[in-house]
């Protein structure tokens, strides 16, 4: 329980997102759920401002009650669904929260996160945060809370269930959901040992050397988290002699290709292909996939 806990704090979970397919009916329901939603969110920031004129204390048990009173005093309210509304006063009181400590940790002003600021109706995308009580999946379609589905144009299968989702919509009007799942475990990633990389010429000094091995070893980190935060699949694979292998036949070449030479030459099955082309078509049989 302890480990599970432990993970889906920090940064140990994966993010899939995938574009939406949103029916008009479904629009105005998401629309009108974000709108409910800037409200809350502005009365939180002048609730907060007011609180940190009169010393008074913000936290998300005050504001919780303050979505309490709100929701039985306005039945427009009312009439969207709790769960993201409750998730945005969670949401505001962490980000609040985050603001305060970077003040008390004297943060230079460009470090701090600062205070949540007010969103506007026309500058402002659409975007809601959905936990599990708030959504569901079923035959492939997201149903959220309140009632709206969307189909989901899956691009890749979820290992493991959500356990929440980010809907947004882009500038550019096309709709989005970002599922949150549990990191999968790195050793289900398919790792060789080496990533492909420029070779290191002798002629540089052994300093020289290791700032790069280090930029190359940091390159190879980025690369390896980036693929498990996105829950994607990293292939190293070893370098060495990737200009000098067919990716035809397999066969080697007796010698490296000059720099000059932009065309790959095969003795053994005669194929001919631009140079890069043939490297990166090694590198793929050697990741064990198929070139196309
Ligand atoms: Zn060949």
């Amino acid at each position: 329980m302890t480990a599970i806990a432990q993970e889906s704090e920090g940064d140990g979970h994966a993010r899939y997102t995938c574009r939406l397919r949103v029916s008009s009916g479904a629009r105005t329901a998401l629309e009108a759920e974000w709108s409910r939603c800037r409200w809350l969110w502005n009365e939180c920031c002048a609730r907060s401002k007011k609180a940190h004129r009169d010393g008074e204390k913000c936290g998300p048990a005050r504001l919780d009650r303050m979505l309490t009173e709100a929701r039985t005093a306005m039945l427009w309210l009312r009439e969207g669904s709790s769960v993201p509304q409750q998730q945005l006063i969670r949401d505001f009181a962490k980000s609040r929260a985050k603001a305060l400590k970077d003040i008390k940790a004297r943060f230079p002003m460009r470090q701090r996160a600062g205070m949540p600021r007010y969103k506007e109706k026309h500058q402002d995308a659409p975007s809601l945060n959905c936990t599990r009580r708030g959504f569901r999946l079923k035959s492939g379609r997201l149903h959220l809370a309140g009632g709206i589905a969307v189909t989901v144009v899956w691009s890749r299968d979820l290992p493991e269930p959500p356990s929440s989702v980010h809907v947004y919509r882009e500038g550019t009007g096309a709709w989005y959901a970002s599922f949150v799942v549990l990191a999968v475990p790195a050793d289900s990633l398919r790792l060789g040992r080496w990533l492909h990389c420029g070779r290191i010429p002798a002629s540089q000094s052994a300093m020289a050397r290791k700032a790069a091995d280090a930029a190359i070893g940091a390159t190879k980190a980025a690369l390896v988290e980036m693929a498990r935060k996105h829950g994607r699949t990293a292939h190293l694979v070893h370098p060495a002699r990737t200009t000098m292998d067919c990716a035809q036949c397999g066969a080697r070449t007796k010698h490296a290709l000059p720099l000059s030479e932009r065309t790959y030459t095969c003795t053994a099955c005669g194929v001919v292909s631009p140079r890069d082309k043939n490297s990166a078509r090694v590198m793929l049989v050697r990741a064990g996939l198929q070139p196309g």
